[in-house]
């Protein structure tokens, strides 16, 4: 940099420590400033020589974050000092000895704080779930700023993860959703929580947010007539009774209504709350619960209603702090709308969190801070009282992966989403879920395989007489509950097997042969089996004619008989596998080589997908798709086995994909599927499948294809066939609607 832009950056920065100190009135005092200045002089000291990513002096970061902290969650000084220190025990020869004698222990102690959350993130190697999380932030933080200053300072990170290498891009993105968008929310950081995700989601699925946004700016005209429309009346009829209040439409964010495609599978045209009218009234503090109600009969005077979807958290504020009341009534054209009628107060705490309670409290402020922190403290700490409340909180974001189950003492078992009755049971002990026969959901009985939700009380029923069974694999969900059935099974089938050989051993007798290895060979040969174990193990199951051994040839004892070989042909998993093993069509790695890797099944990418490699414990480097329903989970949890991707097309090859196409029922529809698809240059079959159900049918179509475009050309083919109305591209579990019905 020239003598000149150093000026210009000096200058820069500068002006936004000024930005800093004007919005942040909580600075008052003299003593206050004095602090505040020597933190901000220390740490561009500190980070004099640094640059981030983008280029830029380091100490706009921790500026920034300064300015988040005051301006946005609104703490005061001593958080103020800390964001703007927060880096440099870190990334600096500063120790937490030099903070102390310059700033005192309450600062050491936070910034040692927020120095152990971001080491232990990075390096350790362990799963993180959401509650070890929260125990970890509970363990680490003796004081919550800890945790506000955190969140300030992903908020910033986020912002800026423009020039981050696309690979950190993921991994950064992966963890604010599964961790600090879900925690800004239990913070009632509404705000935050909403930018955080909308950038998430900027940065996972680019397109999808691209579009979603353009088509939000393409209906706003619309969206404000319909608004200013339906909110005339009340208008009317609110400044009629006197009323001081504001209208505002509120547009929902682009994630949650990204969310809503996802889990409804409905297009961006048909979800009807895509926002909500907010009233807001100005109104003393005694008086606002009933000016709230008087606005709401206002309002359904003109409007029917949906009496399901009342909410009052005016009497009963959620645990965030959260206070509104919501209704959802009928317009004149027959569509619902959300109505949410609260006051200034509420309104502003709703979206800044503290920011707005001391403002409202002016003459205690420090006051304040105090119970709004041992607030949130409470809330981390203590789930258990209401714990309903807290699981709701819970379901609303992604934690929603996994679900709180209760035990009839009223126990808490954390359970991965989808868990089943007999999860729950090995989950208990390994013994509970071997001799498990059935389950009690809520006092109901229940099939072991049904699927529990966060909240449900599970006792289970076992039997003495119950043996595992092969067909329990199909249902568990953990990895504790497989691998022990597993290991059940294996002993039952040891067992089985011990009895098979006794009978064999009375069945060779009595055909007067040798009991020797050679015989029992020939016998499993003569069965077409692959191992004695498996001989022994069907007889033990009665699964064999052992009479058809007496017409074999025999001499002294020994037995003549000779397997006709006939050549394997390879199976389709083999073909399958030697496809992914070549390993010319993607490189891996900060070095981009070409390394050995396999595709992984759970969202089987193809040449054009987003992708990343992650490094498994037996199999070799396993390629995911970005949107891979596994991915935010390994990304978060195994942030340092991830590596970066990407596709090279050098050489065509073949990837399969599986697609789903639903639509009428009518005849010639499979053969015009398999027409179009033979057709299709580049494309080969490999299995189909179709079900119907009361005129509607569902396929599953597995093609090779070359890439995305091949794949999105043949989607594109088969959706003008007459009678399909959706097909789409099966990811893992979830479908993924990437043709939307558009006739
Ligand atoms: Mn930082």
């Amino acid at each position: 940099m020239t003598e000149e832009e150093l000026a210009t950056e000096r200058k820069a920065i500068a002006r936004e420590y000024r930005a800093l100190l004007k919005n942040s009135p909580r600075v008052t005092t003299a003593v206050d400033k004095v602090l505040v200045r020597k933190a901000f002089d220390l740490a561009v000291d500190a980070h004099r020589d640094t640059r981030r990513k983008s280029g830029e002096a380091y100490i706009f970061h921790p500026v920034a974050v300064a300015r988040i902290v005051s301006e946005e969650i609104g703490l005061g000084t001593t958080s103020i000092v800390c964001a703007l220190l927060h880096d440099v025990v870190e990334d600096t020869e500063i120790s937490l000895d030099d903070i102390e004698s310059l700033f005192g222990e309450r600062v050491r102690s936070i910034i040692d704080g927020l120095t152990k959350i971001k080491g232990a993130q990075f390096t350790e190697n362990v799963s993180i779930q959401a509650e070890n999380f929260r125990k970890m932030l509970l363990t680490l933080s003796e004081d919550v700023r800890v945790i506000l200053i955190k969140l300030a300072d992903r908020l910033h990170n986020m912002r800026t993860l423009e020039s981050m290498r696309d690979d950190k891009q993921q991994k950064i993105t992966s963890e604010t959703l599964y961790l600090y968008s879900p925690l800004a929310h239990r913070l009632g950081l509404y705000n935050i929580k909403s930018e955080l995700e909308d950038l998430c989601l900027k940065y996972k699925e680019p397109e999808v947010y691209g579009e979603i946004e353009l088509s939000l700016t393409k209906t706003k005209a619309v969206r404000t007539r319909f608004i200013n429309q339906i909110t005339l009346p009340i208008k009317r009829q609110l400044e009629k009774s006197g009323f001081q209040f504001e209208i505002k439409s509120r547009t929902k964010s682009i994630y949650s209504i990204y969310n809503k495609m996802l889990t409804k599978s409905i297009p961006l045209e048909e979800i009807y709350d895509v926002f909500a009218i907010r009233i807001i009234i100005e109104s003393e503090l005694d008086q606002e619960k009933s000016d709230c109600w008087k606005a709401y009969s206002i309002v359904t005077d003109f409007y029917k209603p949906n009496p399901d979807r009342l909410r009052d958290w005016i009497s009963t504020p959620k645990s965030n702090g959260y206070e509104s009341l919501h209704t959802t009534v009928m317009s004149p054209t027959g569509k619902w709308v959300e109505v949410q009628i609260r006051t200034r107060r509420m309104d502003e705490i709703a979206e800044m969190g503290y920011a707005a309670h001391w403002k409202y409290k002016e003459s205690a402020s420090e006051h304040a801070l105090d119970e709004w922190i041992s607030r949130i403290r409470e809330t981390l700490q203590n789930p258990n009282p209401s714990a309903l409340d807290f699981i709701d909180d819970f379901k609303l974001n992604l934690f929603s992966k996994e679900i709180f189950v209760f035990t009839p003492k009223g126990e808490i078992k954390n359970l991965p989403h989808s868990a089943t009755a007999l999860d729950f049971a090995f989950e208990i002990h390994t013994q509970v879920g071997a001799k498990c026969i059935g389950a009690k959901l809520n006092h109901k009985l229940v099939p072991l395989s049904t699927q529990l939700k966060s909240g449900d009380q599970v006792e289970i029923l076992t039997s003495a007489k119950q043996k595992p069974k092969e067909d329990w694999l199909r249902f568990v969900v953990t990895a504790k509950a497989k691998s022990n059935i597993k290991g059940l099974l294996k002993e039952e089938r040891k067992r089985v097997a011990m009895d098979g050989r006794e009978i064999l051993s009375r069945k060779m007798r009595n055909l007067k042969l040798e009991n020797s290895e050679a015989n029992i060979q020939k016998i499993q040969s003569f069965f077409r089996l692959n191992s004695s174990l498996e001989l022994f193990y069907q007889i033990g199951k009665e699964k064999l004619d052992l009479s058809r051994l007496s017409t074999l040839k025999k001499e002294k004892g020994r037995l003549k008989y000779r397997a006709t070989k006939r050549p394997k042909s390879a199976t389709l998993q083999e073909i399958v596998t030697k496809i992914d093993t070549k390993n010319t069509n993607l490189v891996i790695g900060d070095s981009m080589e070409n390394l050995d890797y396999k595709i992984a099944h759970c969202c089987n990418p193809i040449p054009g997908d987003n992708i990343f490699g992650f490094i498994t414990v037996n199999d070799g480097i396993k390629i995911h798709r970005q949107n891979c329903p596994n991915a935010i989970q390994l990304m978060s949890n195994y942030a340092y086995r991830i590596m970066k991707a990407k596709w090279t097309n050098t050489e065509v090859i073949s990837f399969l994909a599986a697609i789903r196409i639903t639509g009428i029922d009518q005849v010639g529809l499979v053969s015009e599927v398999t027409k179009v698809i033979s057709n299709e240059y580049h494309v080969n079959m490999r299995s189909i499948s179709f079900d119907t159900d009361d005129g509607i049918f569902e396929g599953t179509v597995r093609v090779y294809v070359n890439d995305t475009t091949h794949l999105t050309e043949l989607m594109r083919k088969l959706k003008n066939i007459d009678g399909v109305t959706n097909v789409s591209r099966i990811k893992g579990e979830a479908s993924e609607p990437t043709i939307t019905d558009s006739n």
